[in-house]
């Protein structure tokens, strides 16, 4: 890749399909930066912001937010620094409507997606999956019941806190709202980047490490191609 050329790639999939595992690894390794809308959002509500006063409601009951909130989050974002060799998108855009907005702004600054990763992932594990997870309550760092937990029971392995937490959304009676907004209004992003030509399906109910080697080798042979 040289240096005029960024790496912009989005992770899809629904709710509890392994976008935030696998994004972080995958920033890191590229050296590109980590758009988390959710991940935005929630420091939005945490700060006690206006704006976080207006979402925190939608986010509660596992709705979208109105999407003027979210895409000047984003926009702001990707001027950064840390955003200069590119962008991994995680929980963005959500929507067709979001996506075009993404086009647009692309097409302002001369680039263009990359590559667009599907996680396709079997409907029935997602509610073991979100209701199982907990995240440090300094670091953000993320785990599950039974599929990560800490190395040592009770303690962040990347911080080493003793503090957890559970999303409120994360909780059963929310998980039914998510998944169906997400089929409603998310699942027509697939063929709309497979339309585009640079979809590329990546089996989520392999083990972590499995589903991370095949996401390098979607990004590896994108930038072999020349981006
Ligand atoms: P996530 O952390 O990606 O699971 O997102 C958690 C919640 O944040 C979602 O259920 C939405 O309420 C909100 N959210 C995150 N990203 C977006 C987005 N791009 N558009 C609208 N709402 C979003």
């Amino acid at each position: 890749m040289d240096s005029s050329t960024r790496l912009n790639l989005v992770l899809m999939g629904p709710p509890g399909s392994g976008k935030g595992t696998q994004s972080v690894h995958l920033a890191q390794m590229y050296g590109i930066c980590h758009v988390a809308t959710g991940d935005m959002l929630r420091a939005e509500v945490a700060a006690g912001s206006y704006l976080g006063l207006q979402i925190q409601k939608y986010m509660d009951e596992g709705l979208y937010p109105p999407e003027e909130y979210v895409v000047q989050l984003v926009a702001q974002k990707m001027d950064t620094p840390e955003c200069a060799k590119g962008i991994l998108f995680d929980g963005f855009p959500r929507t067709l409507s979001q996506a075009e907005k993404l086009e647009t702004i692309f097409r302002d600054k001369g680039q263009s997606m990359t590559a667009a990763i599907f996680l396709r992932v079997d409907e029935k594990a997602l509610v073991e999956r979100i209701s199982g997870r907990f995240l440090c309550a300094k670091c953000g760092s993320a785990y599950h019941d039974t599929f990560k937990r800490p190395l040592t029971d009770g303690v962040c392995d990347q911080c080493g806190s003793t503090e957890f937490v559970r999303r409120k959304d994360d909780e059963r009676n929310v998980i039914e709202t998510r998944l169906k907004v997400y089929n409603d209004m998310t699942a027509p992003l697939v063929p709309f980047y497979a339309h585009q030509g640079i979809l590329h399906v990546v089996d989520g109910m392999a083990e972590i490490s499995e589903v991370s080697k095949e996401i390098d080798a979607v990004v590896a042979n994108s930038i072999r191609n020349g981006l």
